[in-house]
């Protein structure tokens, strides 16, 4: 790792006027919790000249919920916060256990909501460095090798998926993210607008600025019907990545489904909503049956690649509990 600047951030003002200071030659990174960005530079696949800590900005790590506005998550609220707040696990279950299975405690501890969602894919080739130096893009390579962890879906393009699994419970809530600019200048961009297709050219996977910070995550308010679930599939329980993983919010009345949304994460470069399963469950009432049938409607279309045609029943497997467990909660 070569050595680098080291900058303790005093305020959202002075990261974001530090962050404008980067250019190709001498980047400068923000650093919230570290688990990718440090990842990243022993990897050798990230090499900043500066590195702007975030941990020491006062005021970003707060949780707020308000009946009539929703949850207000500051970027440096931990996963592991997350995960037992109890207006995020009484309010928006899918979150709180989206964040609570996601890597380890250790990790968990440090990691923030708003690095998660800005964390790099988790691509054997994108995590080595020679990959990066070498000529070839590094999607065909996992095209053309060790794909089981790939995309399914939308893989044209790139094969690679955003690595983030709050994403897909975010996306389902429709929750979006503040990004703060000079001046103090903020925008709001729903989470599902937000993530891109990795891309080895870009410096990152969604569309926030290089003099930008990402300082709050919104969700809404929900109606008093609402039921949510959230499933991670991995090939084991813990200290894992996903083979995938689905969240499912259902606005009730009564038995009877009103909305629907069924968001599956790690089967596309971007958590992928699933519309014409959620059309199957409005205005009925949820059986065995009728989730196995969104189940299938959910992965119609599957181009799988030459290793992970298994995640295509995985998947089926895991809307349909996701969708019962939703209707049940
Ligand atoms: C064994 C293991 C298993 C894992 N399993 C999962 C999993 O199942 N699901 C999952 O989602 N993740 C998983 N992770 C990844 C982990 O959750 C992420 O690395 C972590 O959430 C990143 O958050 P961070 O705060 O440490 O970000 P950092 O590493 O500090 O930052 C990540 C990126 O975001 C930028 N950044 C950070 N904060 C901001 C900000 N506020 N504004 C602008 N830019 C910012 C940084 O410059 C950097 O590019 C796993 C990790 C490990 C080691």
């Amino acid at each position: 790792m070569q050595s680098f600047e080291w900058v303790d951030a005093e305020s959202v003002e002075q990261a974001v006027s530090l962050l404008g200071e980067g250019n190709e030659r001498q980047p400068v990174v923000a650093k919230a919790g570290g688990m990718d960005l440090l990842d990243l530079m022993k990897n050798g696949v990230v090499a900043p000249h500066r590195v702007v800590n975030l941990k020491t900005i006062k005021g970003l790590d707060g949780v707020r919920f308000d009946a009539k506005q929703g949850l207000e998550l500051g970027a440096l609220v931990t996963l592991a916060r997350l995960s037992r707040e109890s207006e995020v696990r009484r309010r928006y279950v899918a979150l709180a256990d989206a964040a609570e299975h996601a890597a380890t405690p250790q990790v968990r501890n440090a990691a923030t909501i708003g690095g998660n969602l800005l964390q790099r894919p988790r691509n054997w080739y994108f995590r080595n460095e020679y990959f990066h130096q070498a000529s070839g893009d590094i999607s065909e390579r996992a095209r053309a090798g060790e794909n089981q962890y790939d995309a399914i879906f939308d893989n044209q393009r790139t094969v690679l998926v955003h690595a983030s699994t709050p994403a897909t419970a975010l996306v389902a809530y429709g929750a979006s993210v503040e990004l703060t600019g000079p001046g103090g200048k903020t925008r709001m961009v729903p989470v599902s607008d937000f993530l891109l297709p990795p891309d080895m050219k870009r410096s990152t996977d969604t569309v926030i600025a290089p003099n930008e910070l990402l300082t709050r995550v919104r969700l809404p308010a929900l109606g008093a019907g609402t039921k949510a679930a959230y499933h991670k599939q991995g090939e084991r329980e813990s200290y894992d990545w996903p083979i995938c993983d689905v969240a499912v919010v259902l606005q009730m009345d009564g038995k009877v489904i009103r909305q629907a949304a069924i968001v599956m994460g790690w089967v596309a470069p971007t958590p992928r909503r699933v519309a014409e399963a959620e059309k199957l469950l409005v205005g009925k009432t949820l059986d065995e049956g009728l989730a196995r049938q969104a189940a299938k409607a959910a992965v119609e279309g599957a181009t799988p690649l030459s290793k992970n045609a298994y995640k295509v029943p995985v998947l089926e497997a895991v809307v349909r509990r996701t969708v019962l467990a939703a209707a049940a909660a």
